[in-house]
C-alpha cells in the first residue's frame, strides 16, 4: 500500500509545486492540463408539477432519453475491450435498470418533470449506495453519472465526460465516471490525476488496463489551472506543476527506459551485476501457470492449491487433485513449483475442512491447523502431490500454511520427506522469523507469506481498508522480521523466499534481495516488472537500500530512504 492521500502545499521559493496521492499506474508523463467538460447544470427542484395530462409525454420523454443514452455507451462498449467494455456496458446497464427507471416514473407519476425526477430518482440510489459503504459506494459514482448525462440529453445540454484535446495532454479531475475513463483515448490523454478515488478504484483499475500514468487521492489539484504544464509521476505518486524541464525530460525518459526493459524481459532473474534471484509466479491452477510460464516466471513460488478446492462441498479425491497439480508441474519441466498444502479457514473457508462457527477465524483453526482434525485432509494431499510428482518427474517443494511452532514443522517435513519430495513451511507467524534458524534445522527452505506475517505482527486484519497503513509490507516491524528470517537462511546455507503481495512491488523486492532473499513471487503480472527493476540495480545497491529502509521510522521513509539509496 502506498502512504495515505497527502499533499504537499505549493511553495513558489522552494520550485515547483509538487502534490502527492497515491500512485496506481507508474509510468511518466508531461503535458497540459485539461479537465472534463463542466458539470451538467441539474434542474431546481420547487417548480410547479406538470400537469397530469401531461405526464404520459414527461415519461415519453424521459425514456427515450435514457435509452439514448444507454445506446451511445453501448455502441462504446461494443468498440472498447476488457475492463473498460465492462465498465461502459455496466454503466449503460444502469440507465435501463428497472430499480432506477421506476422510481424516476413513480416522480413523474406525481408530477415531477422527466429532469426533476431523474435527479430526484438518482439521489435515492446515490444515498443507498454510499450508505453499504466500501464496494458499492463507487457505484454512486455511476448512479451520479448516468444522471448527469440523462438530464444533459432532456436539457440539450453537451454530454459530459472529457474532452479530445489535440495536444497529448494530461487530465486533471475531481473523479471521474468510470464510463468516462474506459472511453479515454490514451494518444491523447497520457496520464491522470484525481483529487478523490482509491488505488481500487474504476479509475485506477481502468487506466491500468490503459497503461495510462495515473496518481488518484491528490489533495490540492483543484488549484492547478487549465493549460498548465504538469508531470504526472505515477511511480512515485506526485504531480509536479511546471516541472523544471531538464529534470521532467531525464524523469520521463528513466521511465520510458523502465517500460522498454519491462517489455523486453525474458528472465530468469538477477541483478545487474549477475546475483541471481529467481522471480516466480504466484498461481491457483494449471491455466494459470501456463500464463506464469508466458511470462517468463522462471516457476511457481506459490501454488495456492486451496483455491482449486472452493466450491467443493466434499473433499476432491486423491486421483482429481493428482492431476490438478500434474498440469501445474507440467508447465515448468524441470523447473520449479512449490505448492502450499491446503490453507483452509479464515478469509478461505472450506465447507467440509474448517469449522463454521469459530469466533476469531484469523486466530482459529486455519491453514496446517485443519490436520489437527483430520489428519487424512493433509496426508491425501500429500499423497496426492506425490502421484503427480512421478507422473510428470517433477520434485515438487511443498510447504505448510500457518505453521507456528517447530514441532508442526518437523511433522510436517518428515511426512513430506517420506514421499520422495522437499519440504518447506511459510512464515507467516511472528514465531517462525523469531525462530527461524530451529526451524530450518528440519526444513529444505522458507518462504516469507507478507500478506499474513503483516496482519499476526500488527495486529490487523489484513482485509481492512481501514487498517491498510498497518499492514503495509514496508512496516519496519516487518521488515525487521523478514531481515531475521533472510539472515537465519543465509546462515542455514538455505533458501529464502518471499510469496506475499511485498514481492510485487519493485522497489520493494529490491530492498529484500537485499535482505538475503533468495526468490521472489508474485503474481504473473508483476513478473516482468520485478525483474526488469532488479537487472537495474546492483546487489551492493539491494543491501545498501535494504539496510536504509531497516533504520527508517514507517513506510513512507522507508519508501524514500530505499529509493534514495538505489539511486547511489
Ligand atoms: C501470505 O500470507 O502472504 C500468502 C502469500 O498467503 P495468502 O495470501 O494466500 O494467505
Ligand atoms: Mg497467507
Amino acid at each position: 500500500m502506498s502512504s495515505p492521500t497527502s499533499s504537499t502545499a505549493p511553495d513558489i521559493l522552494a520550485g515547483p509545486a509538487v502534490f502527492a496521492g497515491t500512485p496506481v499506474v507508474p509510468g511518466v508523463a508531461v503535458g497540459p492540463v485539461v479537465r472534463p467538460a463542466g458539470a451538467v447544470r441539474l434542474p431546481e427542484g420547487g417548480a410547479a408539477p406538470v400537469a397530469e395530462a401531461d405526464r404520459p409525454v414527461e415519461r415519453d420523454r424521459f425514456a427515450a432519453a435514457a435509452g439514448a443514452v444507454a445506446r451511445r455507451l453501448a455502441a462504446r462498449a461494443a468498440a472498447a475491450t476488457g475492463v473498460s467494455a465492462e465498465v461502459l456496458s455496466s454503466t449503460a446497464q444502469l440507465a435501463t435498470d428497472r430499480g432506477l427507471l421506476s422510481a424516476v416514473e413513480q416522480r413523474i407519476d406525481a408530477g415531477a418533470s422527466a429532469a426533476v425526477a431523474t435527479v430526484g430518482a438518482a439521489q435515492q440510489f446515490v444515498e443507498l449506495f454510499t450508505g453499504l459503504g466500501g464496494v458499492m459506494a463507487e457505484r454512486a459514482t455511476d448512479v451520479r453519472d448516468v444522471r448527469d448525462r440523462i438530464v444533459a440529453e432532456l436539457t440539450g445540454q453537451g454530454e459530459p465526460g472529457v474532452p479530445a484535446p489535440e495536444t497529448p495532454s494530461v487530465l486533471l479531475a475531481d473523479d471521474l465516471a468510470p464510463a468516462d475513463t474506459a472511453g479515454l483515448d490514451p494518444a491523447r490523454i497520457v496520464a491522470l490525476a484525481t483529487r478523490l478515488g482509491g488505488a481500487t478504484s474504476h479509475t485506477a483499475i481502468i487506466a491500468r488496463q490503459l497503461g495510462l500514468p495515473c496518481v488518484v487521492g491528490v489533495g490540492g489539484l483543484g488549484d492547478v489551472p487549465s493549460g498548465a504544464l504538469v508531470l504526472v509521476d505515477g511511480e512515485r505518486g506526485t504531480v509536479t506543476v511546471d516541472p523544471e524541464p531538464v529534470a521532467a525530460r531525464a524523469r520521463v525518459a528513466e521511465a520510458q527506459a523502465v517500460t522498454a526493459a519491462l517489455a523486453s524481459y525474458r528472465g530468469p532473474g538477477s541483478t545487474r551485476d549477475g546475483h541471481p534471484v529467481q522471480v516466480l509466479a504466484n498461481v491457483q491452477d494449471g491455466v494459470g501457470a501456463r500464463a506464469a510460464a508466458a511470462a517468463h516466471a522462471e516457476g511457481v513460488g506459490l501454488l495456492r492449491t486451496e483455491l482449486a478446492f472452493f466450491g467443493h462441498a466434499t473433499e476432491p479425491p486423491v486421483d482429481e487433485q493428482a492431476a490438478g497439480y500434474a498440469e501445474v508441474f507440467a508447465a515448468f519441466p524441470g523447473g520449479k513449483v512449490v505448492l502450499r498444502t491446503l490453507d483452509a479457514g479464515s478469509d478461505k473457508p472450506l465447507a467440509f475442512a474448517t469449522p463454521p462457527d469459530e469466533a476469531n477465524p484469523a486466530l482459529g483453526v486455519r491453514g496446517v491447523r485443519v490436520a489437527r482434525r483430520d489428519p487424512g485432509l493433509l496426508t491425501r494431499q500429500l499423497d496426492a502431490v506425490a502421484q503427480a510428482a512421478r507422473s510428470t518427474g517433477a520434485t515438487p517443494w511443498v510447504m505448510a500454511p500457518m505453521v507456528a511452532t517447530v514441532a508442526e514443522a518437523a511433522d510436517f517435513a518428515a511426512a513430506v520427506r517420506a514421499r520422495g519430495l522437499v519440504p518447506g513451511v511459510m512464515v507467516e507467524v511472528p514465531s517462525v522469523a523469531l525462530l527461524a534458524d530451529r526451524f530450518l534445522e528440519h526444513l529444505d527452505f522458507l518462504s516469507i507469506g507478507t500478506n499474513d506475517l503483516s496482519q499476526y505482527t500488527l495486529a490487523a486484519d489484513r482485509l481492512s481498508a481501514e487498517l491498510a497503513d498497518l499492514t503495509d509490507p514496508w512496516q519496519p516491524a516487518l521488515l525487521a522480521l523478514v531481515r531475521a528470517t533472510a539472515a537465519a537462511g543465509e546462515r542455514a546455507g538455505k533458501p529464502v523466499g518471499v510469496c506475499g503481495e511485498a514481492a510485487a512491488d519493485p522497489l520493494l523486492a529490491c530492498v529484500l534481495v537485499g535482505m538475503g532473499v533468495t526468490s521472489l513471487s508474485c503474481a504473473a503480472g508483476s513478473v516482468a516488472g520485478v525483474g526488469a527493476k532488479l537487472a537495474t540495480v546492483d546487489l551492493a545497491d539491494c543491501r545498501r537500500a535494504a539496510r536504509a529502509a531497516l533504520a527508517a521510522a514507517d513506510p513512507s521513509a522507508a519508501r524514500l530512504a530505499a529509493r534514495a539509496a538505489l539511486a547511489g
